[in-house]
């Protein structure tokens, strides 16, 4: 039978003269099917824990991957699905700097128009943009494999255990193209990443975003694995 498509759908191409036969008990079928299972197989849908947990300790082993298992998945699997993994960043790709300007309405990234000028794609230009955060792109990896992972700006603040405030007015980093000491510092530690998959992201380029930050051992006065409040 033939087997095309269709106004994007499989469809099969038969004559008036053909028989279907479904599962039908021969040989072939059974070798056929489990050729399907072993597929399947290597690539089982993961088993995900949706309900967060209040107790760090908990919550930093929920949904607790290697980063391989996670790269060989579908994201789109795994809508609202938090993951964590043991693993270490590998370096910060600073080409866009590790803050963005943003809108002071909506939190969008500004984009530039012109030499001075500033604009949200919503709400237009903004004369004079002065909200900034934490924007990190980074590659962590565990023993498994390396991935892509985005720290907005709570997460990146637990990352580098430093709000943005006082990273730029206290500690005086404020040149976008070089990485400050302290988050440099954080290249090679090794740390629980709580995260998700980005929401348009593909098989073939996943891209994961933080949302929270583990020490590996949470002792009882160690307070950098909540949020930070803003
Ligand atoms: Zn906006």
């Amino acid at each position: 039978m033939k087997v095309t498509k269709y106004q994007g759908n499989l469809q099969l191409t038969a004559t008036p003269a053909s028989y279907i036969y479904i599962n039908p008990d021969i040989p072939e079928t059974a070798s056929m099917t489990s050729g399907f299972i072993l597929r399947a197989n290597q690539n089982p849908i993961l088993k995900i824990q949706y309900q967060k947990d209040k107790d760090a300790g908990v919550e930093k082993e929920r949904n607790k991957f290697t980063l391989i298992d996670l790269l060989s998945q579908k994201p789109g699997c795994y809508g609202g699905a938090q993951f964590t993994c043991k693993a270490s960043l590998v370096r910060i790709d600073d080409s866009r700097g590790w803050f963005y300007k943003a809108c002071n309405q909506c939190r969008k990234k500004l984009q530039r128009r012109g030499y001075t000028t500033f604009a949200c794609e919503d709400h237009g230009a903004i004369a004079k943009p002065n909200n900034l955060y934490y924007l990190i792109t980074a590659y962590m990896a565990d023993e498994t494999a390396e991935a892509k992972i985005v720290f907005f700006d709570a997460t990146a603040a637990m990352l580098i255990q430093t709000d943005f405030n006082t990273m730029t007015n206290q500690l005086g980093f404020s040149d976008s193209s070089a990485l400050p000491a302290p988050l440099s510092e954080v290249i090679g530690q090794t740390k629980i990443f709580q995260f998700h998959y980005t929401r348009f992201c593909k098989s073939s380029a996943i891209e994961f975003a933080a949302d929270a930050v583990f020490e590996e051992t949470i002792s009882t006065t160690q307070t950098s694995a909540q949020p930070l409040k803003k």
